[in-house]
């Protein structure tokens, strides 16, 4: 068998592909496209699942983060903390919205967001909301951040990684802040498209998010001017119906991280920690090389026996061409990009796929 990435082939089953063409035709014969009755059982079911009083569906994960920040208030001028590891929309949303994004450092051994660099970094920098990514779906430290920003610093969790990652006070959505989603079509949640949503837990911001994202809408006219990101009731239809087997492919993605963990634990290569494995979503499985020459070695090294990898992040943001000039704190951002490799990660590896990739990494290391 071979070893793949990501594997749609077995994540959209006949049986759930003739179910999804019949909700499409459906919404075809209704001419129902825009917001329509699986855009409210999606957003019902997602925010109970997640523990979170509202969910409002955006077209995409980045509107998600952008529409979060104008809810807040946060536009023209205002400094928002981000990390150097994540996927560039992060960064992007904070400057769509007129923003500056400051970088806050990562903990090496995980890439989320470091409580103590935040600390140094306010005293330099007047923060008006920081932006935690659960990266790969490890939970970022939301209580330590909470408690270093309360009350005055609001905060964004970028949640795009993250369907099935638990945090201390639950699933991600059941903090008070706003926490954004992606559902493009390889997160662990994804639709035929683009689609993303905001959790939120305060009725007035929900409110508010429901207008931004269909033009500042209000029942007596625009009350202000927001964007155009509804879902549309196609991508609703097939999130809804992937709903249903979320929960079970998340538990599957955690069974082979911990088959990971095990066979990789003794070798001279970076893992997550262990204490990681039972809360992490598991979008993501990355391993730290010691330098960026032995991660493209061993990443050629997996391409000879057939079994792909991929370099999440290539780049950290602050080496991002349209992020140079941002100030804040970086190192371990830039080394954690240099050095990290992301080995397959789908619900449909087994126990002898991962057993393959580890006797080439063992082989690998073994002749270094
Ligand atoms: C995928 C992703 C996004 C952006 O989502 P889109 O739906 O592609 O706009 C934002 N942040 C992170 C961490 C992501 O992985």
């Amino acid at each position: 068998m071979t070893i793949t990435f990501y594997n749609f082939k077995e994540l959209h089953t006949e049986e759930f592909r003739q179910e999804a063409k019949q909700r499409i035709s459906d919404i075809i014969d209704n001419n129902s496209f825009i917001e329509g009755e699986y855009n409210d059982l999606f957003e019902k079911e997602f925010a109970q699942m997640q523990q979170a009083e509202h969910c409002l569906l955006t077209a995409n994960g980045t509107d998600a983060i952008e529409i979060a920040l104008q809810a807040y208030d946060i536009g023209h001028g205002d400094k928002v903390g981000i990390p150097g590891i994540s996927f560039f929309a992060t960064a992007e949303a904070v400057i769509t919205r007129g923003a500056c994004p400051i970088f806050i450092d990562i903990d090496p051994e995980t890439g989320l967001m470091d409580p103590e660099s935040l600390k140094r970094v306010m005293e330099q920098h007047n923060l008006k909301a920081i932006i935690p990514v659960h990266i790969y779906g490890l939970p970022a430290p939301i209580e330590q951040l909470e408690k270093i920003c309360n009350p005055s610093i609001k905060i964004i969790e970028d949640g795009a990684q993250a369907q099935g990652t638990i945090l201390k006070s639950g699933p991600v959505g059941s903090t008070n802040n706003l926490i954004t989603f992606s559902f493009y079509p390889t997160k662990n949640l994804s639709a035929f498209g683009d689609a993303g949503c905001i959790l939120a837990n305060d009725n007035g911001m929900a409110e508010k998010i429901k207008s931004i994202r269909n033009h500042g809408r209000s029942p007596n006219g625009h009350a202000l001017s927001g964007k155009n990101s509804r879902c549309d009731h196609m991508q609703a239809a097939v999130l809804h119906l992937k709903l249903r087997n979320l929960k079970e492919l998340n538990q599957k993605r955690k069974q082979i991280a911990g088959w990971y963990h095990e066979s990789l634990k003794n070798l001279e290569i970076g893992i997550v920690p262990q204490k990681y494995l039972e809360y992490s979503s598991w979008h993501l499985y990355p391993v730290r090389l010691f330098n960026r020459d032995q991660k493209y070695a061993l990443q050629y090294f997996l391409k000879t026996k057939d079994i792909p990898s991929s370099l999440f992040y290539e780049r950290s943001l602050p080496e991002e061409k349209p992020l140079l000039d941002i100030e804040g704190e970086t190192k371990n951002a830039k080394t954690f990009a240099a050095n990290t490799l992301c080995l397959p990660m789908n619900p449909f590896l087994n126990e002898e796929d991962v057993n393959t990739v580890a006797q080439a990494i063992k082989e690998f290391l073994a002749n270094r």
